[in-house]
């Protein structure tokens, strides 16, 4: 690109004029960026908000977020997702108030558990106004468009990697902060996957694809082969209470948090089981089928259950105290819902 100056001063005075208000933009203070940007990955900003709200109240700081319980932690992120991003905040958190100096550089901050390089890039411009771009889907979208390229990206790293370059080139030295948000919120918000609203474009006269008709068609990534499962899942209540498994503490992506156990987990070879709830999800690239079973426990199961330390009865007025898996905890209230 030729005139990148006049670029970003388009970008920047837009940016200026039509930043969306979200809560972490009012008093940026470095903890808030942080809290906002583990939270914001692979969460949409508008179910984020509540908690960071919720998160604020409870964990105001560095330090308190540190001394916190774990389960405590993990409970104000329930329905969040991706509950390593807790833990890894928590960590880092605990890092950070040992330093006696808060590190600046964007490949520094790679180095704390949780954060990419587009978390360090986005921290530390907003943060300490270090010159680092930040890449991500959107940013992605939008330079595909501005610079018409119809190579065809196996997945969305690949493309990440393949605008890094052109990213940094186009980043604004003197406030990389405000740009790496300008770029992010533009993509978000005006150069949107299906219907860009060109006609808002500051960068309108800089697009190459808008000049050649193609917006639409890009950024061109290979489809992707869906995989689909099932999952077999029990409700088995005894005394008021209801069987749940907690996912071990080595567990890869939920680690003790509550779930309806599988059936795979139990043996329970001879029980009679009615199918009572059937639902659909994906995560990435997975299509997932989960069916519930309601099963008559008969007299000696749930003590055989109680000897595996995995498996605990939780009485229905104590389900809201622990953490579930945020479907779990959707699946648990509708069936319960329908028994009323
Ligand atoms: S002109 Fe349209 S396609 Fe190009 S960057 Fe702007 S919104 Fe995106």
């Amino acid at each position: 690109m030729k005139n990148r100056g006049a670029f970003r001063k388009k970008l920047g005075c837009w940016y200026n004029a039509h930043a969306r208000e979200l809560p972490w933009r009012q008093e940026a203070t470095l903890y808030r960026t942080v809290v906002s940007e583990f939270m914001c990955q692979q969460t949409r900003i508008d179910t984020a908000i509540p908690y960071f709200h919720r998160w604020m109240e409870v964990f105001g700081d560095f330090k308190t977020l540190a001394d916190a319980p774990e389960e405590k932690v993990l409970k104000l992120w329930e329905g969040l997702g991706y509950y390593r991003r807790a833990r890894n905040l928590q960590s880092l958190a605990g890092m950070l108030v040992k330093l006696d100096k808060v590190p600046t550089s964007a490949t520094r901050w790679e180095k704390f558990p949780g954060v990419g390089r587009y978390t360090a890039a986005a921290i530390t411009s907003i943060s300490f106004g270090t010159a680092s771009a930040c890449v991500d889907g959107n940013v992605v979208r939008l330079l595909a468009r501005i610079y018409h390229v119809e190579k065809k990206f196996k997945n969305i790293s690949e493309a990440v990697g393949y605008f890094r370059e052109k990213a940094e080139q186009l980043l604004d030295d003197q406030n990389p902060g405000r740009h790496n948000q300008a770029m992010m919120e533009l993509g978000a918000t005006v150069c949107l996957k299906a219907r860009p609203q060109c006609s808002q474009c500051p960068v309108v006269s800089f697009c190459r694809a808008h000049s050649a008709g193609k917006q639409e068609t890009l950024p061109r990534f290979q489809s992707r082969k869906i995989s689909t499962t099932s999952i077999d899942r029990i409700w088995m209540v005894n005394d008021k209470s209801l069987l749940l498994r907690r996912i071990p503490s080595n567990g890869p992506r939920l680690a003790n948090i509550f779930e309806l156990p599988p059936a795979e987990n139990l043996s329970l070879n001879g029980c009679e089981k009615t199918l009572i709830k059937q639902a659909k999800r994906s995560i990435g690239n997975q299509r997932i089928t989960e069916r519930i079973y309601s099963i008559n426990s008969g007299k000696n199961l749930p003590r055989k259950i109680a000897q595996n330390s995995d498996f605990r009865w939780i009485s229905f007025d104590a389900l809201d105290a622990i953490t579930l898996s945020g479907p779990h905890r959707r699946w648990i209230g509708e069936i319960l819902k329908k028994d009323v």
